[in-house]
């Protein structure tokens, strides 16, 4: 049995040893002098969006902690990037994976966890996931992810090459290469939860700023200290926005929030391809939205210094909903006022 975990472990550590890091791209905006932003460009992963590192992460604490052996059946509560991740880490070390989702979700989500091998089961509705994921690994004898809880521990904050060690190194040649501020969404709460523990753990003086779109319970908790809040409906930022508090949503190192309405979210992601060329997903729309404000508050100080966040995901992927202009109208409303507010930067 030790043999079978030493070879699942070496064949995801080989994994990493053949890959290469993610760029962090710089923006180039004359409207904000003595202030420079950066882009981690987390959508460059083999699969896709940042849930990689945390797909790796989970799949290691799990195989370390004896919870993954020869035939185990992995089982997540994801319709979205997470399951795509895991299903690539499953097939990897040979092991079955099924993804619990709700049955409205996008075909071509479950067509991207059926390529790399994973098998879909449909629930009603998102309430019912956690614990027909739960039910389910009881059945087979298998093995229940979960992302909410695991995300904060899975991953070994004090370096080890993870996104914070990786941005610090990265930025290490810049003018101001101690960011001013970092600034992340939060879906588990566990990449923010990874900078704000490194950030401490290095003495930095970086200021760890989490965004949270409109339908979210993690701003109005982080305030209240309430964690038991909880929202009938679910965010229409896909990875962002949790309709309660998350386990791994870590409070306690986080500087300060901001709260980014979902249209404002949507103009800055088209701002962005129009600025750089590159389409990205609908949270770095709120990641730099944030950061913009951040931005401006420190050129109303007369601060300069550095900002760097996230390109979680690519945008190719929401081609018919964020980049369909009705779509957009329909769901998210009118987002010209934010428009024209972007168009004062660049
Ligand atoms: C998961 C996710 C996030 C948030 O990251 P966490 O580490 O889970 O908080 C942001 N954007 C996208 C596209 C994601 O899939």
């Amino acid at each position: 049995m030790r043999h079978w975990i030493n070879t699942a472990i070496n064949k995801i550590n080989a994994d990493y040893q053949r890959s290469a890091d993610t760029h962090l791209i710089k923006l180039e905006l004359p409207q904000l002098p003595g202030i420079d932003l950066y882009l981690k460009d987390e959508s460059t992963h083999p699969t896709g969006s940042l849930k990689h590192r945390l797909a790796r992460s989970l799949f290691l604490y799990a195989l370390c902690n004896g919870k993954i052996k020869r035939d185990t059946t992995i089982i997540e509560a994801s319709s979205g990037s997470t399951a795509v991740s895991e299903a690539y880490f499953a097939r990897m070390i040979g092991v079955p994976f099924i993804a619990v989702m709700p049955k409205q979700t996008a075909k071509s989500k479950i067509q991207q966890i059926q390529h790399y091998g994973g098998q879909c089961h449909f629930v009603d509705s998102a309430t019912q996931m956690h614990d027909t994921a739960v039910q389910l690994a009881e059945q087979l004898k298998g093995y229940f992810m979960d992302q909410f809880t695991y995300a904060e521990r899975a991953t070994d904050w004090r370096g080890n090459n993870n996104i914070a060690e990786s941005i610090f190194q990265q930025m290490s040649l810049e003018p101001h290469a101690i960011p001013h501020t970092v600034v992340m969404s939060a879906g588990t709460g566990g990449t923010s939860a990874t900078l704000g523990r490194y950030i401490r753990f290095k003495g930095f003086s970086t200021e760890l700023v989490v965004v949270d779109p409109e339908r979210s319970v993690f701003y109005d908790s982080y305030h209240s200290g309430d964690t038991a809040l909880t929202l009938p409906v679910g965010s229409r930022i896909e990875g962002i926005g949790r309709p309660k508090v998350e386990a791994s949503f870590q409070p306690d190192v986080i500087d300060r929030m901001i709260k980014v309405p979902d249209a404002a979210s949507i103009a800055t992601i088209h701002w962005l391809a129009q600025l750089t060329g590159r389409r990205a997903g609908p949270s770095t729309g709120t990641n730099l939205w944030g950061a913009l404000e951040v931005a401006k508050q420190m050129l109303a100080n007369q601060q300069q210094g550095s900002i760097v966040t996230l390109m979680c995901d690519s945008g190719e992927r929401y081609l018919d909903t964020y980049y369909n202009p009705v779509w957009v109208q329909e769901q998210i409303g009118d987002i010209r006022a934010y428009q024209q507010s972007l168009a004062l930067i660049a």
